[in-house]
């Protein structure tokens, strides 16, 4: 480590981020309201345990190696108007699927984390938005302001910020319950199925494996291995957000007690978004002092320069699994923009965790208008950046997806053809659009194909 390095790390503290620039940061007219909960969620129980992003660190640098394969998804955005028990478990389940899918073929553990359980702070491309002829302050997330069309609606309100956390405390209650309290029991694979998707042939092609995958449950069982041992009846279940909004997070930070360290405790991996990541800004320097494994979204303007900048100010002293770089280039310019990062990261001789996120760089305008995104750009982009892995002799380590276990018509194309007409049906993300349960599981055995190689 540089000396310079230990120096700022020294000059690190849970609120140093207020002396940088910041982008994408609400305007808060009261700022004593804004204190008084800020005070109060500093006060309130962590939402997660340090241990536990440890343990999630192992897992990513697992997969940097080639022993783990990362799944990650859920929602753009959650929403407070859709914090039900249904939603929940329906995401979690394709999520469920989706990792059994995935494990069966590529023989690895499954790092399975949610875009869950806090995801409710969005950065915007513009800080107003018009709809016939009239301005507003655009809609910032949940924890912020409410997507309403109206002056009232879309002020920054503090308080929305308390809200989120117990909302990020009832979901996580429940994925805790979900991941140990049976209902991801392997036994019960075939149940994970979600009504609407039994018919297609997504479903049918699911219920084979979940058969295989139960026959090798008895056979593992005939052969005397004991069938209730907690692999066959839990899961790992890790949450995630994007840490942009730097007063929640900084109320959430606490020391731990084993280690001494601080640590982001809203959720066990943070990531730098797309466009918070300058490297003298308040996100990165806010992220640099949290010892949760990170991650850095990795666009088509990001320069070799700052990604090594990133990777100094950010794991100074190159800890296995602290990096997750989440690679979103869009299908057409992965092959040609990510080959010369992957490169130049990999000179450095860094340890790092790449992911696709095949959304990001692929949301277009439908011809009705909506924002949309097509199942084959996703599917290309994720087959993009496996060649280019394949190509480069490196390992590329998981998946980042918006999507939910809803019924939902946000993307097009996919197992049931979905066009620009079919949007309309079921469109209901308050921010950037959304793959189905069948949609995403046909992702999952989409690239199981290419795993199983
Ligand atoms: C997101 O993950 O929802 C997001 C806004 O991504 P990005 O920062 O990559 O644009
Ligand atoms: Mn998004």
């Amino acid at each position: 480590m540089q000396q310079s390095d230990r120096q700022s790390k020294a000059s690190w503290s849970p609120e140093s981020w207020r002396t940088r620039p910041i982008r994408q940061a609400p305007h808060y007219e009261d700022q004593n309201a804004l204190a008084e909960v800020e005070a109060r969620l500093h006060r309130y129980p962590p939402l997660v345990f340090g241990e536990e992003a440890r343990r999630l660190k192992a897992r990513l640098a697992a997969a940097s190696r080639g022993e783990a394969f990362v799944l990650q998804g859920g929602p753009c955005a959650e929403s407070f108007g859709e914090f039900t028990g249904d939603i929940i478990r329906d995401t979690f389940r394709v999520l469920l699927q989706m990792a059994a899918v995935l494990t069966f073929s590529a023989k690895v553990p499954v790092v399975k984390i949610g875009r869950m359980a806090g995801q409710y702070a969005k950065p915007r491309s513009s800080d107003i938005e018009t709809r016939d002829g009239v301005e507003l302050p655009c809609y910032r997330g949940d924890n912020v302001n409410s997507p309403d069309f109206t002056a009232e609606a879309r002020k920054a309100d503090p308080a929305r910020m308390e809200m989120g956390y117990f909302q990020a405390a009832g979901v996580l209650n429940l994925l805790r319950a979900f991941s140990h309290g049976g209902f991801a029991n392997l036994h019960d694979v075939h149940r994970w199925m979600l009504d609407y998707v039994q018919q297609s042939p997504q479903g049918e092609r699911y219920a084979q494996l979940a058969s295989q995958i139960e026959g090798s449950l008895a056979f593992m069982k005939a052969c005397g291995v004991d069938d209730n041992a907690p692999q066959y009846d839990e899961v790992e279940f890790f949450t995630s957000h994007e840490a942009l909004l730097l007063p929640y997070e900084q109320a959430l930070t606490r020391i731990d007690e084993t280690t001494g360290r601080h640590y982001g405790l809203s959720a066990h991996f943070l990531w730098i978004g797309d466009r918070t990541r300058q490297p003298d800004g308040a996100h990165v320097e806010f992220l640099r002092g949290v010892d949760n494994p990170i991650g850095i979204k990795v666009g088509p303007t990001t320069t070799v320069e700052d990604l090594k900048k990133l990777l100094d100010i950010l794991n100074p002293e190159d800890e296995a699994g602290r990096i997750t770089l989440i690679s979103r280039m869009g299908h057409q310019k992965v092959r040609e923009l990510l080959p010369p990062l992957l490169e130049a990261v990999s000179q450095t001789g860094r340890r790092v965790t790449w992911v696709c996120d095949p959304m990001h760089g692929n949301t277009t305008t439908s011809s009705n208008k909506y924002k949309t995104r097509a199942f084959e750009h996703v599917l290309g982009e994720i087959t993009g950046f496996m060649d280019v892995f394949e190509q480069a002799g490196r390992i590329p380590g998981g998946i980042h997806l918006e999507m939910t276990g809803y019924n939902v018509t946000e993307c097009t194309g996919g197992p049931r053809g979905l066009t620009d007409a079919d949007l309309p049906t079921c469109y209901k993300t308050f921010c950037d659009p959304r793959l189905n349960a069948e949609q995403s599981l046909e992702i999952a055995f989409q690239l199981s194909e290419r795993m199983a190689r």
